[in-house]
């Protein structure tokens, strides 16, 4: 008789939103729940609560997967291993996750950030499964984007911070605000592109924006630019594109067509050609890529428990 898998809890820390998931298996969760960010006191005792409800409901938990909203602190030799660093999010700069929950559980506790988790689950069981390396982006309250290479998950100096890549101003812009929305940068993708930003530049909420308002067209560009970037310095097999702000429709398609067109010509690879379609894709695991990441990241943990 085979032995039942691991019980893996999975939580994706975001800055509106705790999603937090328990399974042995991704494509069955047995249970699933939203709890807001408020103080970091109050949201991890929340969680915790739940976890403890999900153990009696289903049986002693085997490790926890936590993909968190960033910066993070993700070099196992730091005295800062597993912590929320320098967030703008009041009251959560410093916020050691990893520790918080090996303590209250007494289980293995994988960490990564929330993009990082993104593209492993889309790797595994998503759009990007046997492209690598892979890329995926997330265009939401913020710009983040995780890199999977060689199998593994892009550390280094830090994670990568793609949405602050540089990319030229948009040209004869007819925004309200024709600055980048950035209190870093002037001209980086977050401060062009991300709902808030979007929200502050044309003066009308990113959701509410017309599918023919020039927003789009400029929001394309600015992507393309970064899409461009990208694939010249990580020669990414596929790029999947998430978050809410990307959940327009027609988008995609306008991103791919601005992509080729500052490419002018320099690939000569399918993927420029008859494949651009297959490049740069929607997620396939739809608004769980997060959540099932970070069920990925448990079951990392757990299996390098010894
Ligand atoms: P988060 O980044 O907080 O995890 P989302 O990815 O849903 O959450 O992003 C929220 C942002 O995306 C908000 O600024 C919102 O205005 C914007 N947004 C959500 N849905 C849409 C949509 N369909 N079209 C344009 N912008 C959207
Ligand atoms: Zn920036």
């Amino acid at each position: 008789m085979s032995q039942e898998a691991p019980l893996i809890a999975a939580i994706e820390a975001g800055g509106t939103k705790f999603v937090c998931g328990i399974g042995r298996d991704p494509h069955q969760l047995l249970d699933l729940t939203r709890i807001p960010t408020t103080t970091p006191a109050e949201t991890l005792e929340a969680v915790s609560h739940w976890l403890s409800k999900m153990k009696v409901a289903h049986g002693p938990l085997a490790a926890i997967g936590v993909g968190s909203f960033g910066p993070v602190d993700l070099n196992p030799a730091s005295e800062t291993y597993g912590s929320i660093t320098t967030t703008p999010k009041p009251g959560w700069q410093n916020t050691d996750l990893v520790n918080f929950f090996k303590n209250r559980f007494k289980v293995p506790v994988g960490f990564d950030t929330d993009v990082n988790a993104a593209v492993l689950g889309e790797y595994l069981w998503g759009a990007g499964q046997g492209m690598d390396p892979l890329v995926y982006l997330t265009v939401g309250t913020g710009v983040g984007g995780g890199v999977l290479v060689h199998g593994r998950l892009l550390h280094g100096l830090m994670h990568p911070e793609i949405g602050h890549l540089m990319v030229p101003p948009p040209q004869n812009s007819l925004a309200v605000q024709r600055e980048g929305f950035c209190p870093f940068h002037k001209h980086c993708v977050e401060g062009y592109v991300s709902g808030p930003a979007l929200a502050h530049r044309w003066g009308v909420r990113a959701d509410s924006l017309p599918a023919d308002h020039p927003a789009w067209e400029e929001v394309a560009c600015t992507m393309g630019h970064a899409l461009m970037n990208l694939t010249l310095a990580l020669c990414p097999r596929r790029i999947i594109l998430g978050g809410g702000v990307m959940s327009q429709p027609h988008l995609v398609p306008l991103i791919r067509g601005k992509l080729r067109q500052h490419m002018n010509g320099y690939l000569s690879v399918p993927q420029f050609g008859r494949d651009l379609e297959e490049f740069v894709v929607p997620p396939g695991l739809g608004a769980r890529s997060g959540l099932l990441g970070a069920l990925a990241l448990g079951k990392m943990a757990f299996d390098a428990r010894h």
